[in-house]
């Protein structure tokens, strides 16, 4: 895998665009104007820390009852669903929420969880060695995946998309790829799509779609690729130069990553996601994030107890 470690001259091109974008956002921060960076935080509910539970089955989770905090993995990059604030260093997002209403219901208070993130291509490794309780991260769950880490979930249904310049007029869809400089993240699955199945395009692979982005507005790369919910909130927060092209043309089912054998933390996680479609807290979540992009709340994917081989 080629391209995945050099960091391009054009890197400051997207945070300057959206840090322009987000500039604007907060001058024009009154009533009725859109809303601006980050989340809706004032929607966003408060979830109930479940007492006195306990899960003695769980390595992972014993281990974190020792240590007195979950650490849990995730994106920094992606608006919407998982995004660090450089000045602060706070995480906000859909995907966020999903751990923060996970971590109340395994008894730690969410506002404890220490976040790591972790690119694409390493989440497997992190999982296995430790370095983190659980992932949650625009993480498609698949059978290959499943060979080396466990799946709660799924708790939101993405498919593969395109992102564009808005001055694009060639691409519409994957079928428009043939010779066109195609960029994803390495290890993730959109990247592994279109080297399979659109073998004329020409993939280019970075550690994330954020530098895929900055590539994409300076003209180095044609198309970006990666989950529609991904790219909805860059073209979000870019309107006038990107837009997302085409129907999905594959099913991402997004789970929460734990570490593979630990069955009874993927089951809690299970009930516990369950429990907060029920109550009402994930639409809550999603609506003061991800839905922001303009996207209403969608039925949430059935959970899939699955039995591990
Ligand atoms: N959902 C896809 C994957 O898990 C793409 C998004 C990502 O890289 O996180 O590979």
């Amino acid at each position: 895998m080629s391209r995945t470690t050099r960091v391009p001259r054009s890197r400051h091109a997207l945070r300057a665009l959206l840090g322009a974008v987000a500039l604007l956002a907060a001058a024009c921060g009154r009533e009725g104007s859109p809303p601006g960076k980050g989340p809706a935080t004032d929607r966003l509910p408060v979830y109930q820390v479940a007492k006195d539970f306990s899960l003695p089955g769980s390595p992972t989770w014993t281990r974190a009852k020792k240590r007195g905090h979950l650490v849990v993995g995730a994106k920094e990059d992606q608006p919407y669903l998982g995004e660090k604030d450089p000045a602060s260093g706070a995480y906000s997002g859909f995907d966020i929420e999903i751990a923060r209403m996970m971590s109340a219901s395994l008894g730690f208070d969410p506002k404890t969880i220490r976040f790591r993130t972790i690119a694409s291509a390493n989440r497997e490794t992190a999982l296995q060695n430790g370095q983190i309780d659980y992932y949650v991260g625009t993480y498609t769950i698949n059978d290959n995946r499943k060979k080396l880490v466990g799946f709660a979930g799924p708790y939101y249904m993405a498919g593969q998309s395109l992102l564009v310049r808005k001055d694009e007029k060639d691409i519409h869809g994957p079928q428009d790829l043939d010779g066109k400089r195609v960029c994803s993240a390495a290890g993730s699955t959109p990247y592994q799509r279109i080297r399979a199945d659109y073998p004329k395009a020409i993939p280019v692979a970075y550690d994330t779609y954020s530098v895929c982005v900055d590539n994409l507005l300076t003209y180095q790369v044609d198309a970006v690729t990666t989950d529609d919910a991904i790219l909805i909130g860059y073209a979000a927060k870019a309107p006038d130069e990107l837009k997302v092209v085409g129907k999905p043309f594959s099913k991402e089912p997004y789970g929460i990553g734990v570490p593979r054998g630990d069955n009874a933390l993927r089951f809690a996680l299970d009930d516990a996601l369950e429990a907060r479609e029920k109550n009402g807290d994930w639409k809550k979540a999603y609506e003061a994030t991800l839905g922001l992009s303009g996207v209403p709340a969608p039925h949430p994917p059935a959970i899939d107890r699955y039995q591990a081989s």
